[in-house]
């Protein structure tokens, strides 16, 4: 059985091909699934009897189902979602005035090991296929229509579970897949890819066609800190991650976004701020600093206000563009760092207990 869903365009039309069908019928289905979010072939209201017939023999629409919808006192919704092989990964809907912003998922877990954040604590299970990345679009909208039928999805970021660059092909694929003008139609420019920085993969990126803007989990001002809460610096350090990206072509008024997790007495002293004023100097960047979400799982706090606010005024000063992100949806574990497939109330997988510093991840 071929899953049609985390087909391109193209594969699509050959695929019918192979059926004896037209190459128009193969984009017939797939505007039905990418343009009209059919999840059955008896959706597919132009296509004969025969026709569906075959499908449901050779092929299938990968579906995502939503096992929970967690509402947020501020409105941001969290939705947990099984895959087929029963999986569990989750997506997160954040309305902002007009904007919606809808943060998915790359990866059921991740490898990557970041030390405050939760999704780390499950390990990487499996990568996610293009189908099952671009179907949490498909159901956001589809939930949105059902019960806010005035709001739409505006922007996309690949910052849920997951490392999207150790995903690579299939981000790509889904990438080509939501940005085709006869398919989902999002613009690229309103698309945000974050990565811990897998440096030959940055650099990969740069040469695709679809080029999505670039957010960098950063969270620190040199090495020695950077080793310690993200162990990928010991594999690519900030010297040559900032190498990638100052080589990476950004498109005119692009720049690239740094994320900055403040970890109380860890990254957030003024200090610190100078030395990461100094490091991104030259770079077309802004930075967009995140209070720390506290988990248990991790032995970190979040800074007071007064120090978040010294550390942004100390970045402003010398100079940076910076951001405050407030938590949204932090009381349903829907903020930054904290996804980790938790039902309503349970507890998180029991933690990992680790003698010594953490190793490189064994990433590509
Ligand atoms: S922050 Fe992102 S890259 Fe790091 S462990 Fe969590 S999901 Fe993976």
């Amino acid at each position: 059985m071929q899953d049609l869903r985390a087909m391109t365009l193209e594969q699509t039309c050959e695929f019918a091909e192979a059926q004896g069908w037209p190459k128009f019928r193969g984009e017939q289905i797939w505007r039905w699934i990418h343009a009209h979010g059919a999840r059955t072939f008896d959706e597919m209201t132009n296509l004969g009897a025969a026709t569906k017939a075959r499908l449901a023999e050779v092929a299938t629409i990968g579906c995502l189902t939503v096992a929970e919808v967690q509402t947020s006192k501020d409105g941001t919704r969290k939705l947990r979602l099984l895959t087929r092989d029963g999986a569990s990964i989750e997506t997160v809907l954040i309305p902002s005035g007009h904007k919606t912003t809808q943060c998915i998922s790359s990866q059921v877990g991740c490898a990557v090991d970041c030390q405050f954040c939760a999704t780390a604590k499950l390990g990487l299970k499996r990568n996610l296929d293009a189908g099952e990345i671009v179907d949490q679009v498909y159901l956001a909208r589809k939930l949105l229509a059902e019960t806010e039928p005035d709001r739409q999805l505006t922007n996309l970021v690949y910052m849920g579970m997951g490392e999207p660059l150790h995903n690579y092909d299939n981000l790509v694929t889904s990438l080509r897949i939501l940005t085709h003008d006869k398919g989902a139609g999002l613009s690229a420019r309103r698309i945000t890819v974050s990565t811990s920085g897998l440096v030959p993969k940055l650099e990969k990126l740069g040469g695709e066609t679809v080029r999505p803007n670039l957010a960098v989990s950063l969270n620190a001002p040199n090495d020695a800190i950077r080793d310690e809460i993200m162990p990928i610096n010991r594999k690519w350090n900030i010297s040559k991650l900032l190498a990638a990206l100052k080589a990476y072509p950004l498109e005119q008024r692009r720049r690239i976004t740094f994320e900055y997790v403040l970890l109380a007495g860890v990254n957030d002293s003024l200090a610190d701020a100078a030395q990461l004023a100094k490091l991104l100097r030259g770079i077309k960047c802004k930075v967009n600093i995140i209070p720390y979400n506290p988990h248990p799982e991790a032995p970190y706090a979040r800074p007071s206000a007064a120090a978040v606010d010294a550390f942004q005024n100390e970045c402003k000063k010398l100079g940076m563009s910076t951001y405050l992100r407030i938590p949204r949806g932090d009381d349903i574990d829907a903020a930054c760092g904290q996804l980790a497939n938790r039902a309503n109330g349970s507890p998180l997988v029991p933690l990992r207990v680790r003698k010594g510093p953490p190793p490189a991840p064994n990433v590509e």
